[in-house]
């Protein structure tokens, strides 16, 4: 695979992904759903990835901040933490 694209992986959306769908068996191969999608549509993943972490933001579930400057905000939707705790 030399023109391979890599995508960024989340941990979240493999683990939800490798939970709801059943392994990918080629032959007597079988591969995790979240490696497939990631390898062969990067594009899909990527958004799966995002549409998966909108749900967890409709839920309540914001992400954690992963850089000072994200520090007070949900990583994913931008959310204030005092207004997501405040709606809490
Ligand atoms: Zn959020």
């Amino acid at each position: 695979m030399s023109n391979a694209t890599t995508v960024e992986r989340d941990e979240l959306t493999d683990e939800m992904l490798n939970e709801v769908c059943g392994e990918v068996a080629i032959g007597s191969l079988t591969y995790l759903p979240a490696d497939v999608l990631a390898a062969v549509d990067p594009i899909a993943y990527r958004v799966t990835v995002n549409e998966y972490r909108d749900s967890l933001c409709s839920d309540g579930m914001h992400g954690e901040p992963e850089t000072d400057d994200e520090l007070g905000r949900c990583t994913w939707c931008g959310t204030p933490r005092t207004e997501i705790e405040a709606g809490e």
